[in-house]
């Protein structure tokens, strides 16, 4: 199994810095590839990133929800979405992100369609190789 990055993550980066296998890159360039992402042959589900995250995007890919509720005010970012989400990361540097959407207090949404990204990024998609454009964001 691995663990998911859904499509709630705003890139924070604080998850990456506590992987012990370091199979967390940032995609690139981030309108096709707007989260971090975790290589599933690599991570050792060790559940390390999950705390780290301050907006619970990281899930055991068997517990990813089908049905997540929202809180209200927490943005799920996906490429076609047109929102922009502004922020500042675990690192301080700026966050800007342009394919997001905020969601409604009791709003629900399947996110396990976000499970594929993640096996798509590193099979034919930028994988590690994002590595090498990355800006910081
Ligand atoms: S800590 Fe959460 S929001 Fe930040 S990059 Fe990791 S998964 Fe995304
Ligand atoms: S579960 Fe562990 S190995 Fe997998 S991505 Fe998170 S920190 Fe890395």
């Amino acid at each position: 199994m691995t663990h998911i990055i859904t499509s709630l993550c705003v890139r924070d980066r604080g998850c990456i810095d506590v992987c012990p296998v370091e199979c967390m890159v940032p995609g690139q360039p981030v309108n096709e590839w707007p989260w971090i992402y975790i290589d599933p042959d690599t991570c050792i589900d060790c559940g390390a990133c999950v705390p780290e995250c301050p907006f619970a995007a990281i899930f055991p890919e068997d517990e990813v929800p089908a049905a997540y509720t929202a809180k209200g005010g927490e943005y799920i970012s996906n490429v076609g979405l047109t929102g922009t989400f502004e922020g500042t990361n675990h690192h301080g540097h700026p966050i800007h992100l342009e394919t997001t959407r905020q969601l409604a207090a009791g709003e629900v949404v399947d996110l396990t369609p976000d499970i594929k990204p993640n096996y798509d990024f590193f099979k034919g998609g930028p994988g590690y190789g994002a590595k090498d454009s990355d800006d910081g964001m």
